[in-house]
């Protein structure tokens, strides 16, 4: 994907890797609201500070948005056009990250979801496939799997 973004936009994009109350964000929290899932947002005393933690079902949500997190095989994973080994040594670094917060929770027994931007951009789009993965979700928060990518 080409990197056509204003730079005032670009530098939006780029200054918010773990951003509170993003628009997926509130609508997925919204979906999960209405189901009667009760959470709390921007847990910090739990690693990584998920953007939602499901106390009764022990789970840390994380809402990753592609480009920073690099969804891998997501056109929104992009790597900008200039400055190419700077923003490649970034991204290793955010991955790196990820990876060791997912190993702490992992050790913790706490739970992890990830859902990414573009499959709430999808659901916001596409109602079937909306309930689809919302079913997946609560399939996994009941069920004794520790991980699950959406
Ligand atoms: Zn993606």
């Amino acid at each position: 994907m080409a990197d056509n973004h204003t730079p005032e936009v670009r530098s939006y994009n780029m200054s918010r890797i773990r951003s509170k109350d993003t628009k997926p964000e509130i609508w997925l929290r919204k979906q999960l609201f209405k189901r009667g899932f009760r959470y709390r947002k921007n847990v910090k005393y739990i690693p990584g500070k998920p953007d939602l933690f499901l106390r009764k079902y022990n789970t840390a949500i994380f809402v990753n948005g592609c480009f920073w997190h690099r969804h891998a095989g997501c056109k929104y994973a992009y790597t900008p056009k200039s400055r190419t080994e700077y923003w490649n040594s970034k991204f290793i670094a955010n991955v790196k990250r990820d990876k060791e917060i997912q190993n702490q929770l992992t050790g913790l027994g706490i739970k992890w979801l990830i859902i990414w931007e573009c499959t709430i951009n999808k659901m916001n789009r596409n109602e079937e496939y909306a309930d689809a993965t919302l079913k997946q979700m609560v399939d996994f928060l009941v069920s004794d799997s520790m991980n699950v990518e959406l």
